[in-house]
């Protein structure tokens, strides 16, 4: 047994930190690993990877995915989320290994573009009513807060459909049924996505 012990020990010194506890009775060993894993996009391998929490992302190699939904931040941002752009890199990569091409076609906006593409949609839909079902004005749309992607709106749309069925594992969500092309973060990587909003007029 003392052989075990001192193997057991050894793995647990191969994974540092992550022996919490190694419990010693007469004739067993108890080891126990605790980590909840990191999603980082490896840009030299150009693919996400899982890393242990107590390794985490690695400065200047990895973007990190974030482990939760993204949700505004308190300052209006001038650009995508950092995150979500690791998401949608990550997703582009395992897309790119199944033939499949990704492109972002729109992701952040100002908040003066929204506002002209929701007005421009009230000539095009008629009323404020319609419109809105389609695009949303500036201060309740997520596309001004970096968090919001319109994939594939310009090119071929088996891409949006690929990122449909497996944007979970990345944390990205399609949200309206109207629309093919709309993903936001709206949950951790591996999570599940909520079901299907009719249009963007459910928005809350
Ligand atoms: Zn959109």
């Amino acid at each position: 047994m003392f052989f075990v012990a001192v193997l057991l020990m050894g793995a647990a010194g191969l994974f540092g930190l992550a022996a919490d506890t190694i419990t010693h009775k007469e004739n067993k060993v108890i080891q126990e690993i605790n980590f909840s894993p990191v999603h980082c996009f490896n840009k030299p391998l150009e693919k996400l990877v899982i890393r242990p929490d107590f390794i985490g992302c690695i400065i200047g190699e990895d973007l990190p995915l974030g482990e939760s939904a993204i949700v505004e931040s308190t300052e209006r941002p001038k650009d995508l989320h950092p995150q979500v752009l690791a998401r949608f890199l990550s997703a582009q990569a395992a897309a790119k290994e199944v033939g499949i091409e990704m492109h972002i076609d729109s992701g952040y906006r100002t908040i003066e573009t929204q506002n002209y593409l929701f007005q421009r949609a009230i000539k095009e839909h008629k009323t404020p009513e319609e419109a809105i079902k389609w695009v949303l004005p500036g201060d309740l749309s997520r596309h001004p807060w970096g968090l919001a992607l319109d994939v594939n709106l310009h090119h071929e749309k088996s891409g949006a459909s690929w990122l449909e069925a497996n944007g979970a594992t990345f944390g990205l969500c399609r949200v309206y049924e109207n629309e093919w092309w709309h993903f936001e973060p709206l949950i951790a990587p591996g999570g599940i996505c909520p079901p299907l909003l009719p249009d963007a007029s459910q928005v809350k």
